[in-house]
């Protein structure tokens, strides 16, 4: 089984993503993980990624697709996949489409998060990370009970260099031109669930997985 989480940069897309796939026992694929691990151990896909990462740009299609196929070929992919940043243009898209169908394999939904533009800037300007288990706080709405800690493993929270005013700026537009194109790709084919991304994140995990229930890819 394969799922999609499509949304703008803040609209919960890796918290859910987290939430779907432990519930359906599926890999976790977050393409912005893969790029920032890559990032981190210094390796040419790292940086590769870096020059268009820093300025809150797509990295080339190719690259990116090849990145995702491979890790989607993992043994721990086998049943299936949250895929979490990936695709994020029609180009991509295409390319996932193609792959999948070279194997008899199609995406079974696709989720759509929608938060106003005011709340996404308010949540990424608020947005820390733990460094080590990637969990996702917010100083002023989630903040963690202990000032730049992980409530779950102890790890330093850090902000994203990618999470600042003018990078924001410039992910927002890329998203509504590149990416939010894509929720009428998928509505066209028939695969599309729409979620309202605002409230807290286990009304939202309610919402989706309803959603899912009623498209019966969650066993009652
Ligand atoms: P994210 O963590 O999903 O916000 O991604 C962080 C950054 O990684 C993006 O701003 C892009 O530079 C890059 N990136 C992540 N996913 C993709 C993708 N599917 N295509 C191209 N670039 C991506």
């Amino acid at each position: 089984m394969y799922i999609i989480l499509l949304g703008a940069p803040g609209a919960g897309k890796g918290t859910q993503a987290t939430a779907i796939a432990q519930k359906l026992n599926l890999a976790h694929i977050a393409s912005g993980d893969l790029f920032r691990q890559a990032l981190e151990q210094g390796t040419g896909l790292g940086r590769q990624a870096r020059v268009y990462m820093e300025k809150g740009e797509l990295v080339p299609d190719e690259v990116t697709t090849q990145m995702i196929l491979e890790r989607m070929s993992a043994p721990d992919s086998e049943k299936g996949a949250v895929l979490d940043g990936f695709p994020r243009n029609l180009e991509q898209a295409k390319a996932l489409d193609k792959a999948l169908a070279g194997q008899s394999r199609a995406i079974d939904r696709i989720i759509a998060i929608s938060v106003s533009e005011e709340e996404l800037r308010k949540r990424l300007g608020g947005r820390r990370v733990c460094r080590q288990c990637q969990t996702v706080y917010n100083i002023v709405e989630s903040p963690p009970e202990v000032g730049g800690k992980c409530d779950k493993c102890g790890g330093e929270l850090y902000q994203r260099p990618d999470d600042t005013a003018e990078t924001v700026k410039k992910r927002l537009e890329v998203y509504f031109e590149q990416t939010a194109p894509l929720i009428d790709y998928y509505r066209q084919k028939g695969k599309l669930i729409e979620v309202g991304g605002e409230g807290t994140i286990d009304e939202v995990t309610r919402r989706t997985v309803a959603a899912l229930n009623e498209g019966e890819l969650i066993a009652r």
